[in-house]
């Protein structure tokens, strides 16, 4: 008997981790929607009756945040709120067995490449001729394309490649299709992102092949930013610097995770880079696309570390002041190669140590974004939060960079690019106001 008066099945997708995370769980509304199953993506009006919980396995607080979320469902199933509690991604991939034990209240687990058995339970059946079509759950204006699965590095940190297994680049048709469907629909700005995004072809095509895909996408009339996620530094396929130089709607920006600047660390996290080579591709970087936005990300707290490879770090962003930074604090993963190290940086000591690492960023930040005032910069309008207009210029993503609180006494269309002058500037954040 069902929780709810419902006629039919209403399914409540709930996404926790990555982006990567999320285009799957597009993918799956979207194969449900097209058979006729009624679903949602982070409802928070409850009138549905089955959970699909998709979630992270990535580090502790990641897992620790996806458990809880599942025992927060299986508690509205107890009251008779919902019929189904289903779990599927990376969690679910790496320990379904002793998840299934510990949770028996779960109606099914399932891995990250499952989803035809997801919808077996709906009776539901999959639709290749769907492949690149999916219900977004982004704002319509904008949506990030999984250019690949898996991973074939060796980052002794990194669990993902136990989750996502071997690479498979996505064949440049189906993404230029994926693409111009996105754009038939509204998307204007179109994220690309992978576990490891310069790695693109050397699968299929036996070639680094982003530079093909990046003329190709952007050809695509209306897509006015693609933006690059997750590239890795070490083989970094420089031909992609000119594409990105040559072609307006690709965006000045760059996402190369780097995790460390110490050779000891680099070498322990087995990234097969030096210190010196990442000094010489950032330059190299700037000097192919001037005025490039480069963000990284960064790992403090890595069993071995010293006050030393965090000095040679902060000195790093010094010396290079990254537009954007983001970091995490070490998590012991087992079944990674670290694992066999012992994890001897103290939480609280890692924790510290990030928080070193990003003051050093906050202030490079800070002079950076007041070298942008008095300056006018092409903006796209994202939303309208407490009646202030935020929107992002082409150096800033989604979520993770920062915003533009813009000031305009005219209504301004969401997902409409406005020009606007920057009056004033903050740590992270700007403000201006729209001019012609
Ligand atoms: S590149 Fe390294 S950190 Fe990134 S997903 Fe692959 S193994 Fe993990």
């Amino acid at each position: 008997m069902k929780a709810k008066s419902l006629k039919k099945d209403k399914v409540n997708i709930i996404t926790l981790g990555c982006s990567k995370n999320l285009v799957d769980s597009e993918v799956l509304s979207g194969q449900l929607k097209a058979n006729e199953i009624d679903v949602v993506h982070e409802n928070t009006k409850l009138d549905h009756n089955i959970v699909v919980v998709n979630t992270c396995g990535f580090i502790d607080k990641a897992k620790e945040e996806s458990v809880q979320t599942i025992l927060d469902q299986l508690e509205l199933k107890k009251k008779g709120k919902l019929d189904k509690v289903y779990v599927t991604g990376c969690l679910s991939e790496r320990y379904k067995g002793d998840l299934a034990a510990e949770i028996p209240e779960v109606d099914a687990w399932f891995g990250t490449m499952e989803l035809p058995l997801i919808l077996k339970q709906f009776e539901a059946d999959y639709k290749a001729e769907l492949l690149g079509e999916r219900f977004l759950s982004t704002p319509q204006h904008y949506a990030y394309m999984k250019i690949s699965e898996g991973c074939n590095r060796t980052c002794s940190f990194c669990a993902i490649p136990l989750m996502r297994g071997k690479h498979v680049s996505r064949p440049i048709e189906q993404l230029v299709d994926e693409a111009k469907r996105l754009v038939a629909q509204g998307v204007q700005e179109i994220m690309l992102i992978a576990q490891e995004l310069t790695y693109y072809g050397l699968d299929i095509y036996k070639k680094r092949s982003l530079p093909e895909l990046l003329h190709a996408l952007a050809d695509i009339p209306g897509l006015q930013w693609i933006r690059l996620h997750y590239a890795y530094p070490s083989k970094f396929p420089l031909e992609i610097l000119d594409v990105i130089r040559e072609r307006d709607n690709i965006c000045k920006y760059l996402d190369m995770p780097l995790q460390h600047a110490s050779d000891r660390m680099l070498k322990a996290m087995k990234r097969q880079i030096t210190r010196a080579e990442m000094d010489e591709l950032i330059h190299t970087i700037r000097e192919r696309v001037p005025g490039i936005c480069l963000r990284t990300t960064l790992i403090a707290g890595f069993p071995g570390e010293t006050e030393e490879d965090v000095e040679s770090l902060k000195q790093f962003l010094q010396e290079h002041r990254f537009d954007r930074v983001g970091i995490f604090t070490y998590s012991h993963e087992e079944n990674t190669s670290a694992y066999d190290l012992v994890d001897d940086v103290p939480a609280e000591v890692k924790q510290q140590r990030a928080q070193e690492i990003m003051e050093v960023q906050q202030e490079i930040s800070y002079e950076k974004n007041q070298e942008k005032v008095g300056k006018t910069f092409k903006v796209l309008v994202d939303k309208k939060e407490a009646g202030r207009y935020l929107g992002r210029t082409e150096f800033d993503s989604v979520e993770v960079d920062n915003e533009v609180v813009i000031h305009s006494d005219k209504k301004l269309p969401i997902g409409s690019f406005v020009n606007v002058k920057i009056t004033k500037a903050y740590d992270y954040d700007l403000e201006g106001e729209v001019v012609k």
